[in-house]
């Protein structure tokens, strides 16, 4: 009974010093339009490149600076070991900076988080870089394989030709006989999505 308390009575002191020990000033202002988009463009690149888990992080950090590990977890009320591993994941694709200071008293290191604004056009760019790879790899392969794609009836398969052949054109999941695939609308959807992500902002 008495530990338990001890130990309440430090958690509780840690978060103090944390809290503290930092500029927490909250910015309230009015959102302009820009800001609006600027909000819209950070959603979409931590759900692309972490997943919307990492959300709640980063809306508690924007608007902040220095923000203690301990403070966003009690902040957001998540456990410290998943504020952890989600800022991890954010320094890894550079959303958010952080320094480390020891603590005099207990003599270990807390981390002080900032959201990096900054970093998120970057992202955004390397995302539809790299997404846009994929698509042009993907056409590629289409028109390569050009009315050589095979596909089940029950849509489980699609294969090329030589894939094809070796499953004696028979559905590697149902059985069902492969009937030739005329990929022109694929080709021409893909097409489509390449030409809609180059002419995005
Ligand atoms: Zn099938």
């Amino acid at each position: 009974m008495a530990k338990k308390k001890t130990k309440t009575a430090r958690t509780a002191k840690i978060a103090k010093t944390a809290r503290t020990g930092r500029n927490t000033r909250k910015t309230r202002k009015v959102k302009t339009g820009i800001e609006r988009q600027s909000t819209k463009l950070t959603s979409s690149v931590v759900t692309e490149s972490i997943g919307d888990v990492a959300m709640p992080v980063v809306d508690y950090l924007k608007g902040k600076k220095d923000i203690s590990e301990f403070v966003i977890a009690k902040g957001i009320k998540a456990e410290v070991g998943f504020v952890r591993q989600m800022l991890y994941k954010l320094q890894n694709q550079n959303l958010v900076t952080y320094f480390r200071k020891k603590d005099r008293e207990k003599g270990w290191y807390i981390s002080y988080w900032t959201f990096n604004q900054k970093g998120v056009p970057g992202l955004a760019l390397a995302i539809k870089r790299n997404r846009l790879q994929m698509l042009k790899e993907r056409l590629q392969n289409e028109e390569k394989n050009k009315g050589l794609f095979y596909i089940c009836p029950g849509f489980c398969s699609r294969m090329e030709f030589e894939a094809a052949t070796e499953a004696e054109f028979r559905c590697p999941e149902c059985g069902k006989a492969l009937q030739n695939q005329d990929n022109g609308k694929t080709i021409e959807r893909i097409r489509e999505n390449i030409n809609e992500l180059q002419h995005s902002n």
